[in-house]
């Protein structure tokens, strides 16, 4: 049986540009480090092969200065975003790329060796690391044990109880150590200081791209213009993120970096223009939003390097209409079919990204999918929740188009837009 994704893994409070290139990369190398140091070795004379997706765009992504940065025992939670774009090169660090290799496992594979040791980690999307040998972790057990959309319905309806209540029961119950409502409130603020961090935020972004920022500017307009601007507005939170995402700032990885903008602007959105308050955000959103996109890593992909965009963005826009449709109060059945709307219309969506930075299209897609994610609720709240096309059926859908996607399109910058954009 897979392991249950818990609400406070998935959304993990990081840096930029990148939860599989950047993040992932960070704690591996952290990983690597403490194994060393628990042999008594310091981390010199390093090797780190990058292969697959992390060799082909590892530069634009930040992979390098994340592992330097990770070999110094610094994690994505608590480093100085600024101290790890610094890290250009360690003495005694060489890396390789093997960009056109791709391990068995997965294509975001790293390789460390250093004094006779050597691993293979393995970055799966959304800043997990997985390694060759077993995971030791012991399997929880939960108060609402589900392995589909269809088993987590059926259990919302025999229980009477929402979406949001049935993830938060069994999050209490895999962190009995933990504070779960406060981390829950730390990841919202998070997402909210970085919402507004966005929109203050002037300048280009590190690249030779040289994209300029546009979400305070637009912010800016919305106090000129008259009328209802709240989709604007949502454009505006969405790139806010995802510029501080590109510029390696902190941010939320929500499932990803390279769509860590969707959720937190729905949720925005909903602070400033639809009442919801700042408890339930912390509470209700994420935990609707984290069961829906466990049901994605769990059964497809949360990975571009995988499935393609369609697996970040797409799974990011789906798991942000259910939440936001949680909040406005829509029942079990209204928030599977806004997941599953929001889905559907992200099917095939590639990933191509420009220079392999996370900027074109990412930014601007966060914003369109945000938009989508809204749209999606309007349609599934004007429903009764009964549809043709269940939430499952599109999961499967997405993992199988992920497989059938041609390698070009899967974080690698060798297709698509990534080659018909002239670099200048
Ligand atoms: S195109 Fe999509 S999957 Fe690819 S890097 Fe950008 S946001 Fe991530």
């Amino acid at each position: 049986m897979t392991e249950h994704v818990s609400a406070l893994d998935l959304f993990t409070i990081g840096i930029g540009p990148s939860s599989s290139h950047t993040v992932g990369p960070m704690r591996a190398a952290a990983q690597f480090n403490d194994e060393l140091k628990s042999h008594g070795l310091a981390p010199s004379e390093v090797v780190v092969t990058l292969y697959g997706s992390l060799g082909a765009t590892g530069i634009g992504h930040g992979t390098t200065n994340a592992i330097l940065a990770g070999l110094k025992g610094m994690q994505p939670e608590t480093c100085d975003p600024a101290a790890v774009r610094a890290m250009v090169e360690a003495p005694g660090v060489k890396m390789v790329f093997e960009p056109r290799t791709r391990l068995a496992k997965h294509s975001n594979a790293m390789l460390f060796e250093a004094a006779g040791i050597s691993r293979t980690y393995y970055s799966v999307g959304g800043g997990f690391v997985e390694t060759d040998t077993l995971s030791l972790k012991p399997l929880r057990v939960l108060p609402h044990p589900y392995q589909s959309a269809d088993e987590l319905l059926a259990i919302c309806e025999r229980e009477k109880l929402t979406i949001a209540q049935v993830g938060l029961a069994n999050e209490l119950a895999m962190h009995t150590d933990r504070n779960v409502e406060s981390q829950l409130e730390s990841i919202w603020n998070a997402m909210k200081n970085c919402v507004e961090a966005g929109l203050k935020a002037e300048g280009v972004l590190p690249g030779y791209l040289k994209v300029p920022r546009r979400a305070a500017a637009i912010h800016r307009r919305l106090d000129i213009n008259e009328g209802d601007q709240s989709l604007d507005a949502l454009q505006a939170y969405a790139i806010a993120v995802n510029e501080e995402n590109a510029a390696g700032n902190r941010v939320v990885t929500a499932p990803t970096n390279g769509a860590a903008g969707i959720i937190p602007a729905v949720g925005y959105y909903a602070l400033k223009h639809k009442g919801i308050s700042d408890a339930k955000l912390a509470r209700d959103y994420l935990i609707t939003a984290a069961t829906i996109g466990g049901l994605y890593k769990r059964n497809a992909s949360i990975s571009g390097a995988e499935a393609g965009c369609q697996g970040e963005v797409g799974s990011a826009c789906s798991m942000a209409a259910a939440a936001l449709a949680q909040v406005l109060g829509a029942t079990p059945r209204q928030v599977e079919n806004a997941a599953e709307i929001a889905m559907e219309h992200n099917l095939g969506l590639t990933c191509d990204p420009v220079g392999g930075f996370v900027q074109l299209p990412c930014i601007e897609r966060n914003a369109i999918a945000a938009g989508t994610a809204v749209a999606a609720v309007r349609l599934a709240l004007n429903g009764s929740g009964m549809h043709k096309i269940s939430l499952d059926v599109v999961i499967e859908t997405m993992r199988q188009t992920g497989l059938d996607m041609s390698t070009k399109y899967k974080e690698t910058s060798m297709g698509g837009l990534a080659v018909n954009v002239v670099e200048c």
